[in-house]
């Protein structure tokens, strides 16, 4: 099974994602993730990435391709969650061609509570686990690491990404909803009001 997390960022992709892995076994795909892994490493990717990715801007559809195709053949038969893929219409539509998409959850946030929410949003720079900390050096409530801001989370770029997400990932909610393809959750509300809605998707879709 195949599903598509889609929503502006900081919409709580990561977070659902996380929720579906731990509790129902999915096997998580985050095009993100993977490039910080390749800008972490020094990758020839990660060197190509980078200053897009601090720019806000999105890379291009064939180096996404290409990234996808390979994280594809390693978990052919397991269920899939694509975080933050597909970005574009056009990824959208080469998605098509290689996978079967059984849904796509749109988290949909209104933008002033996610400009809120990024702005406190901190990395673990040991481990990698999001977390929300208002203290200047909060420590990782997992692993005591140094949290850091994500560059692409400081408000300039924030505004960019909001901008690039509304003319090029948006009309990815209309492509999924014409295929009927397309399942709403709110998560303006608490973490508790998220999940449950999740449970319930996830248990129609096993029915
Ligand atoms: P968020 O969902 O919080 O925006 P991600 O971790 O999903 O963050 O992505 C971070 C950055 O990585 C994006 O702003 C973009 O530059 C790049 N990126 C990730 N996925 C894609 C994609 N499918 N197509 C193009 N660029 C991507």
């Amino acid at each position: 099974m195949n599903l598509v997390l889609l929503g502006a960022p900081g919409s709580g992709k990561g977070y659902v994602s996380s929720y579906l892995k731990q509790n129902f076994g999915f096997n998580h795909i985050s095009t993100g993730e993977l490039i910080r892994a390749n800008i972490k490493n020094k990758t020839e990717l990660g060197i190509y990435a980078e200053a897009i990715i601090a720019r806000g801007e999105l890379l291009p559809d064939d180096v996404i391709m290409k990234i996808i195709k390979q994280e594809l053949e390693k978990c052919q038969n397991s269920n899939n969650i694509f975080d933050g893929f597909p970005r574009t219409l056009n990824q959208a539509k080469m998605l098509q061609d290689i996978a079967n998409v059984d849904m796509a959850i749109y988290i949909d946030v209104p933008f002033e509570m996610i400009i809120k929410r990024v702005e406190s949003r901190r990395v673990c720079a040991t481990c990698g686990t999001m977390q929300i900390s208002q203290e200047a050096n909060g420590k990782c409530e997992k692993c005591g690491g140094e949290l850091v801001q994500r560059d692409d989370d400081k408000p300039e770029v924030v505004s960019r990404r909001l901008k690039v997400y509304s003319d090029q990932t948006a009309p990815l909610i209309d492509f999924y909803q014409s295929k009927n393809n397309l399942i709403k959750v709110d998560n303006s509300g608490s973490a508790d009001y998220l999940f449950a809605q999740i449970d319930r998707i996830v248990k129609d879709m096993s029915r």
